[in-house]
Parts: structure tokens; sequence; C-alpha cells
């Protein structure tokens, strides 16, 4: 009986250690990849921390962020983006050395901790290869669509001692490279950690201030050259401060799409400029459309077009006395959830416009498959127009450009009458700026309006 209770205990030692280690294996590796998860980088970070003083090489803490993972994991499914994942991880982790470890931190973010740094060519050497290991191009829906990382790093001991620190720094720096255009790497510095600190009080103010409805739209007239009467508006959004002053949207429409709050930023503006634009309708005044920027991140969640729809229903307002800008980068970013969503909003009815147009890719294919009602030069190549020759030949190109393929010009930026003139020589329909308005708030858009 004794010998019995005894194997018996033992079977149970073995189980239950058995057991442990399974757990521990669980708690520590990420269940998709195998890789170490962020409990156990926390206990390498903490490890490498104890090895390192002031005498001994650093460590470095390499965020990889993938660019572009999203649409692909959307669009062909879950189990080929796992599929990707557990690729890019084994690509990464075969080329490492001993000194490098790779961990998966979630999502699409790796962290490589790379110990035994003596010289910062070291990271950058390591980037590199990281940057072309995770390169790859698909095509998805007869669009070519590159998935790339964007990095950020931070070292140890300078940027920091804890895991909270380094992650955080290396976080920063990533979103500096995700910045400056993705598939490229950045180190922490200080400036950037005061910029995001500054962007993180903006955010936490601006959250109140999108919900509560605080939020300002104003109002710029487009003018028709050849009548020179007002044709439509553009609506543009503003941040009342308690002082009386402005936030512009350049200051805080970053801050909101990087938030996920460009959403609700979005259907307010829509929905002012929609009611008010029926408003100037119900008191005579049919003929006025009423044009809204779009920002890529609103086509994020697919609730654009249901967005769009109620805005329309609420305040009545004809489709096609709606204008809608987008840019050229949204046209060419798209990945078929986008072109699904435009296509569903131009079912309505609605009208686009593009925006911006000379600064991007100014690429005909896009315009030609889109179909926009109207092209938008930007002001960088109006304001000096009649003044110095140099954007002449380019403007009176986009304009005949245009024309070609029936589509209304608008020139933004008119600040003078020369740029005027020499954009009626040139054949342009309309003109946005100063020199007939700002952007002003309804009631002076009123007064405007009928003067
Ligand atoms: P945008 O769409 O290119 O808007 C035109 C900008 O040019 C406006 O700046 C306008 O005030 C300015 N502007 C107009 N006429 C002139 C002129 O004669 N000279 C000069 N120098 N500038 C002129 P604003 O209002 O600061 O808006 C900046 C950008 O913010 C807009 O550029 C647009 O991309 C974005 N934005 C504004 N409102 C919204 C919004 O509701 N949603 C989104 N997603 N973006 C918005
Ligand atoms: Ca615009
Ligand atoms: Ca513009």
């Amino acid at each position: 009986k004794t010998s019995v209770t005894f194997v018996g205990v033992f079977s149970d030692v073995t189980i239950r250690k058995k057991s442990e280690q399974e757990l521990r294996h669980m708690a520590t590796r990420d269940p998709l990849t195998d890789l170490p998860n962020r409990t156990l980088f926390i206990e390498y970070i903490d490890n490498a921390i104890n090895t390192t003083n002031r005498f001994t090489p650093q460590f470095a803490v390499v965020f990889i962020d993938l660019d572009n993972f999203k649409p692909i994991n959307d669009a062909l499914g879950h189990a080929a983006g796992d599929k990707f994942l557990q690729n890019i991880a084994q690509t990464i982790s075969q080329h490492l050395n001993d000194d490098q470890r790779l961990i998966r931190f979630g999502g699409d973010e790796f962290i490589v901790l790379a110990a035994g740094i003596t010289d910062k060519n070291q990271v950058d050497a390591l980037c590199t290869n990281l940057i072309a290991w995770c390169s790859t191009e698909f095509e998805v829906l007869e669009a070519k669509i590159v998935v790339s990382a964007s990095i950020g790093i931070a070292c140890a001991p300078d940027d920091g001692v804890t895991f909270k620190q380094l992650c955080r720094k290396a976080d920063v720096a990533m979103y500096e490279s995700k910045r400056k255009g993705r598939n490229r790497f950045e180190y922490y510095n200080t400036v950037l950690d005061e910029r995001s600190d500054v962007l993180f009080t903006l955010l936490q103010q601006l959250r109140p201030a999108v919900l509560n409805h605080k939020l300002a739209v104003y109002y710029q007239p487009l003018m028709d050259l050849e009548t020179g009467k007002i044709c439509a508006m553009e609506a543009l959004v503003r941040w009342p401060q308690e002082d009386g002053s402005l936030i512009f949207p350049d200051q805080f429409i970053p801050v909101a799409e990087s938030s996920g709050l460009i959403n609700q930023l979005g259907a307010f503006v829509l929905t002012e400029a929609c009611e008010y634009c029926a408003y100037q309708h119900s008191i005579g005044n049919k003929y006025l459309s009423v044009a809204v920027n779009l920002s890529f991140s609103q086509f994020r969640d697919n609730s654009l077009p249901g967005i769009v729809e109620a805005a329309l229903q609420k305040s009545g307002l004809p489709a096609a006395s709606l204008e809608l800008e987008l840019t050229e980068s949204i046209l060419a970013d798209d990945h078929g959830n986008i072109r699904k969503q435009l296509e569903h909003i131009k079912q309505l009815g609605v009208q686009f416009s593009i925006d911006d147009f000379g600064t991007g890719y100014s690429n005909l294919n896009y315009l030609r498959a889109f179909n926009a009602s109207k092209l938008k030069i930007d002001k960088i190549f109006i304001t000096t127009l009649g003044i110095d020759q140099k954007h002449e030949t380019l403007v009176s190109a986009i304009i005949n450009m245009a024309k070609s393929l029936d589509m209304q010009v608008v020139a933004e930026g008119v600040e003078n009458e020369a740029a005027k003139a020499k954009l009626i020589e040139l054949g342009c329909d309309i003109g946005q700026g100063y020199l007939w308005s700002k952007p002003i708030p309804k009631h002076e858009f009123d007064v405007l309006l009928n003067s």
C-alpha cells in the first residue's frame, strides 16, 4: 500500500512538473508563431539590464510594425494573414544571431532585442536587413499591396533601463518612421518625445471636443470664374478654444486620424455641412453644393457609406449637392475595400472631387478610372500665378487634361487679381481663395451669399 502511494505521489510530481513546463511555455510563447511573447520579453530585458553596466556593450530594442498588413488580412482572410505572420517570424528568426531575439509583441508587431551592441552600425545593419526580410508584394483584387516594415529603435541604457521605458520610446520612434513614409527605421530621440507628449495632451482635449460637438465648421466659397458668382462651398473644420482663438485642422486632423476619432469628427462635419447646405436650398439657393474633405483613415472600418447616407437623410440634402474631396493617395492606396465603399457612396448620387492635385501621383489612370467631377489644383501652383511664370505651363497642362476627361477644374489658393486673370485666360472653371473670402462661419456666409 505504501509503495502504491509512493508511486502515485511520484507520478503526480512528474505530471505536475510537466504541466508546469507546459504552462510556462504557454504563458511565455505566442501560440501562432511560437515566438517568445511580452512576458518572456520582460524577463529578457531584465536579464540584459542586469548584465549591462557602463563598461559593457549596450542593447537595442527594435520595434517592428508591418505596414499595410491589415488590408491583406481583411482581403485574404485571417488564415492567410496568420500564415503570413508565421512566415515573417520564421524568415527573421532564421537570420538572427545568438545575441538577437525575436519577440511577437502582438498583432503585426514584432520586437528584436539585440544585445552585445558595441557600435550603432550594427543596429543600422540589422534594421536594413529587417526591412528587406519583411517586404513582400501581394496582389489583392488586381491591386498590388506592399507589406513593408516601419521600425523604431530605443537603446539601453541611454534611452531607458526598464521594459516600459524602452518599449514606449521604441514605439515613439516607430511612429516617426510611419510619419516619414514607412518602410524605414528611426532612432528614438528626445525631440520626438516632446512631440508625442504634445500630441497626447492634444488628443485628451480633442476627444471631448469632438464627442460634445464643440468643433465648428467654416465655409469657403467656390467662385464660378465665368459669372463671378458663388457656385459651391467647401466645409473646413475648426477647433474653437476658450480664449476665442481657433486651432486649424492641420494641427488636429492627424491626431484624430491616428486615434480613430476621425470617424466621429468626419460624421460631425458631414452632418453639419449637409444641414447648412439643405438650409440654403430651403431659402431658395438650390444651386449651391457643399464639399467635404475625407481622410484616408475614414475608410478604415467600412462605416463611411453609412455615415454619408445618414447625413443626407437627416438633412434632406439631395445627394447630388454633396461633394466629397479625396486626395489621389486615397485612390492609389486602394485595396478593394476602399473602392467598394467609394462605389457604394457614388451609387447614392454623391459627387467626388480630387483634392490637392499636382502634389501627389498626378496619375491620369486613377482619374480616368475614378470618374470624379472636379479636379482641384493645389494652391502651391496657384498663389504665384500671373506673377511668376514658373507653374504656368503645368497649370495649363492640368486644365487641358482635366477638360479632356470632362472634369471641372478648381484652382485653390487664388489670392490676387493677377492669378485670377491668368486662370481665366487658361480656361479654368472655378476659383477658390482669399481673393474672394477666407473660410468663414455660417452667419457670415449667409451675408456673403446675399451680397
Ligand atoms: P484643403 O482641403 O487643401 O483645404 C484648403 C485649405 O486652403 C484650407 O485650409 C483653406 O483655408 C486654405 N486656403 C483657402 N484659400 C486660400 C488662399 O487663398 N491662400 C492660402 N494660402 N490658403 C488658402 P484649412 O482650413 O487650414 O484646412 C487645411 C486642411 O485640413 C484641408 O486642406 C483639408 O485637407 C483638411 N481638413 C479641413 N477640414 C477637414 C475635415 O472636415 N475633414 C478632414 N478629413 N480634413 C479636413
Ligand atoms: Ca479640400
Ligand atoms: Ca486642397
